[in-house]
């Protein structure tokens, strides 16, 4: 009763939804017909993979959706993370400065950063430095100054927001601060952690400025279907360097092959604008009905959303904990786990997960994961059809 009261109060913001993953549909359809994708791209290689055609011409419909001069799109890139530290390490050099401009990076990046004595940037003599956000938006200024300040070699930005309290960023806040620092700064690579944004808007980052975006294929761009991997998609400088620390100095792309083929690969990338608007439709449908109970959700259903992430802010952790273990009991694989808080490597708090996932830990799928500490925040994300997350919300409903 009360879901479709919901379901009519966002009438609208789904009309937006539908409206954008159209546009986003046609896009990546072109970018299908322009590279005359057809059914030996399926075909897998072996070994070294030389002349492996449905790798390359995958590439090719990743930088024609993307609007960049190429792009690195492989099974071989074994999560986000993983692809994040080959951009870097492809760009920067000893004595380089890596500058983030949207604060924190995501807590994975960390030992990347700054492990000690592990191969991290700090071991190869790369300094990092941050300017924090005003509330979620760019401190112009303070950018502007640190960058003419540190001369960075990679400017970076996290689109989505993670596990932080900001907003998630808008290609229209990107595409102002990226023409503000190029006013002044025309050195360097500007490269967007494009996870969990992909398809949210009608533009891209690489639209609106960035030289570079990278991000997973479990994530927004795999569709759900994509078994594994991550993608880069960039400038021809910026792709040139990030293809020789893939592989190696000597071999850039001529090499990579996966026998199991690819028609994952481009079928989840031709699913993913639908996907993520089924995903987004969801979390708002679960997010108005939270707030009609009277808790806190960001964003709220008023606000546009700029990543895949709801928030909702509940009272205590018996609250959080009921939450995410009904998402794991209503999900289509190991629906009859239960699961409970635990200390996790890495982090400080106990954190509880849900991810009944049918690719092992796919966030474009429904899950949450949540720290147990104050104030309790759910974060979930994914969700393959709308219908699936509104199974979610009936659930909620009788128990909230
Ligand atoms: C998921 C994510 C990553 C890391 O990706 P993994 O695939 O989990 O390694 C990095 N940045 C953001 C914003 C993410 O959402």
């Amino acid at each position: 009763m009360l879901i479709e009261e919901c379901e009519k109060k966002l009438q609208n913001k789904f009309k937006e939804l539908e409206e954008i993953s159209f546009f986003n549909q046609k896009k990546v359809l072109d970018a299908f017909k322009e590279c005359r994708v057809s059914t030996n791209h399926f075909f897998g290689s072996s070994g070294y993979g030389y002349d492996d055609v449905g790798r390359d011409t995958l590439r090719k419909v990743y930088s024609k959706v993307f609007k960049t001069d190429d792009s690195i799109v492989s099974p071989l890139i074994t999560c986000g993370s993983h692809a994040i530290s080959i951009v870097l390490y492809g760009l920067l050099r000893p004595g380089d400065t890596l500058l983030s401009i949207s604060g924190d990076l995501y807590d994975t990046l960390k030992e990347t950063l700054f492990g000690d004595g592990n191969g991290s940037l700090e071991d190869f003599g790369i300094s990092y430095r941050q300017v924090e956000m005003n509330e979620s938006e760019f401190d112009c200024n303070a950018i502007i100054s640190t960058i003419l300040k540190l001369k960075p070699k990679v400017i970076f930005i996290q689109r989505s927001r993670g596990y932080s309290s900001r907003k998630a960023l808008s290609c229209q806040a990107m595409g102002e601060i990226f023409s503000k620092i190029r006013e002044v700064y025309k050195e360097g690579f500007i490269v967007v952690d494009n996870c969990y944004g992909e398809f949210v808007e009608k533009t891209e980052p690489t639209e609106v400025g960035a030289d570079v975006v990278v991000g997973s294929l479990i994530k927004n761009p795999g569709g759900g279907l994509a078994p594994t991997g991550g993608y880069i998609a960039g400038k021809q400088d910026a792709i040139d360097l990030i293809a020789k620390r893939f592989t190696s100095p000597s071999l850039g792309l001529e090499v990579g092959s996966f026998e199991m083929g690819y028609r994952l690969f481009y079928q989840g990338l031709f699913l993913a604008p639908h996907v993520v608007k089924e995903t987004i439709k969801g979390a708002y449908l679960v997010g108005k009905l939270m707030e009609e109970k009277g808790y806190k959700v960001i964003p709220s259903s008023e606000e546009k959303a700029f990543d895949i992430i709801k928030s909702i802010v509940f009272n205590t952790e018996e609250e959080l904990v009921k939450f995410v273990q009904n998402i794991q009991k209503i999900s289509p694989v190991d629906s009859f786990v239960l699961p409970l808080p635990w200390d996790m490597p890495g982090y400080n708090d106990k954190v509880i997960m849900a991810a009944g996932t049918f690719v092992s830990g796919a966030s474009i799928e429904l899950s949450c994961d949540s720290p147990i500490k104050k104030p309790y925040i759910a974060y979930f994300q994914g969700g393959l059809t709308y219908e699936h997350i509104k199974i979610l919300a009936e659930e909620l409903e009788k128990l909230y």
